[in-house]
């Protein structure tokens, strides 16, 4: 595995060398996809399969260039890599990319061609929703290949992931809470939420329900203040929030929220939310955080919860199971509280360290069931 000082060289790395990439990074295969009759030009990265099948969402977006997709598809895999390892569940990292504008390109022969190419890898690769593709989209990938999963409920599926990302950002909070106070009650705790969507608003109805005191924002300002009325919140104008002070800073909207403007005055002991890469730069805000005692909450560990759902959905779903598991971010998360506080290390560098240890561990296991 590399560390976090790789990462940061490889991404500003301009000459780009796919090679090069997969070799620091160890990633086993990168897969081009082309139909030129459909317009799909597709790269499915497999970062690794050594837990179990690599599973990742896919991504459609307009890049710049092929290497911004490549980069993407490459970082993006690896996460998953951790994210599942940490989490404690038999499955690899892999993602896939799919270039060019939902807007423009999408149709129903394009998503069936790449399900073709998802089908071709045997099961090395499951694939899910992710930016820019649909439920709809998903149903004709479905077409050409059972390897996909987060289906809908109607389909058989585990439906939404939402709701129970929440519950594990809930659960997550609650072992922030108990390493930082000694205690894992919420109720009076100052928490602002920030980012009123799928998440944040099912994570709001939780902390309700526990008696917090509830700050809310979004840059949707309408939202802000439904959300607010609806459960009896304080709304907060999106520029204010980092003039306030509070418990819990809990980000459910965008990435790099934490960074060297939001931390110059930050008035919260504990960062605990569902975005995704949370941190400007992992190096520099991870040890930043540390150094002020701020405690943070490592994004992909308390963000398990969906990708926990989608695992149980492979092996036939059951909610009560599901539940049960991402309730168990709460020990997850104390475990890389402890690991950090005996090597005294920012709390992310933890996660990974224990990502990478159960790879070693059960690495040669392979569970490869499906
Ligand atoms: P969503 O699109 O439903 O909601 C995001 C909300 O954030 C929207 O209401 C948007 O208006 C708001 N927002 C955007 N920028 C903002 C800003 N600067 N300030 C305040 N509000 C802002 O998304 P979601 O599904 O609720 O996901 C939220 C985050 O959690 C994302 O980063 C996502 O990648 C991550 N995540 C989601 C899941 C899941 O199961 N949905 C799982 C893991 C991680």
């Amino acid at each position: 595995m590399v560390n976090s000082q790789d990462e940061y060289e490889i991404t500003s790395n301009k000459n780009f060398n796919l090679f090069e990439n997969m070799k620091i990074r160890q990633h086993e295969q990168v897969v081009f996809c082309n139909d030129e009759s459909v317009g799909l030009k597709a790269i499915i990265a497999i970062h690794s399969t050594v837990l179990g099948p690599s599973l990742g969402g896919t991504r459609m977006w307009d890049y710049e260039s092929e290497a911004d997709a490549m980069k993407d598809a490459l970082r993006l895999s690896r996460g998953m890599t951790y994210k599942a390892a940490v989490a404690g569940l038999n499955l690899g990292g892999g993602k896939a990319v799919i270039i060019g504008d939902p807007k423009k390109i999408k149709s129903e022969a394009l998503f069936r061609s790449f399900g073709r190419f998802v089908q071709s890898l045997g099961g090395r690769y499951i694939t899910a929703e992710d930016v820019g593709i649909n439920t709809n989209d998903m149903e004709y990938v479905r077409m050409e290949t059972k390897h996909v999963t987060g289906l809908s409920r109607a389909l058989g599926g585990s439906g939404d992931p939402s709701p129970i990302t929440a519950y594990g950002v809930f659960n997550g909070m609650k072992a922030c809470v108990e390493e930082f106070y000694g205690n894992d009650n919420l109720k009076n705790l100052r928490i602002l939420v920030q980012g009123l969507g799928q998440v944040g608003e099912a994570l709001i109805e939780l902390l309700a329900k526990e008696g917090a005191e509830l700050l809310v924002t979004d840059i949707d300002d309408e939202k802000t203040q439904r959300i607010a009325k609806k459960y009896n919140a304080k709304p907060v104008s999106k520029d204010d929030i980092f003039k306030i002070e509070g418990d819990i800073f809990a980000p459910c909207a965008l990435g790099g929220i934490i960074n060297d403007k939001s931390l110059n005055n930050f008035g919260y002991k504990i960062i605990a939310g569902s975005a995704n890469n949370q941190l400007e730069d992992e190096l520099i805000h991870g040890e930043k955080l540390r150094e002020a005692g701020i405690l943070y909450a490592p994004d992909y560990v308390i963000n398990a919860g969906g990708l926990i759902n989608v695992w149980n959905e492979l092996q036939g779903y059951n909610e009560a199971k599901a539940l049960k598991e991402v309730k168990n971010i709460y020990n997850i998360l104390k475990n890389v509280f402890k690991t950090a506080k005996e090597e005294n290390i920012p709390t992310y560098v933890a996660s990974n360290r224990l990502a990478e240890k159960r790879i070693k561990q059960i690495g040669n296991l392979k569970n490869f069931h499906l």
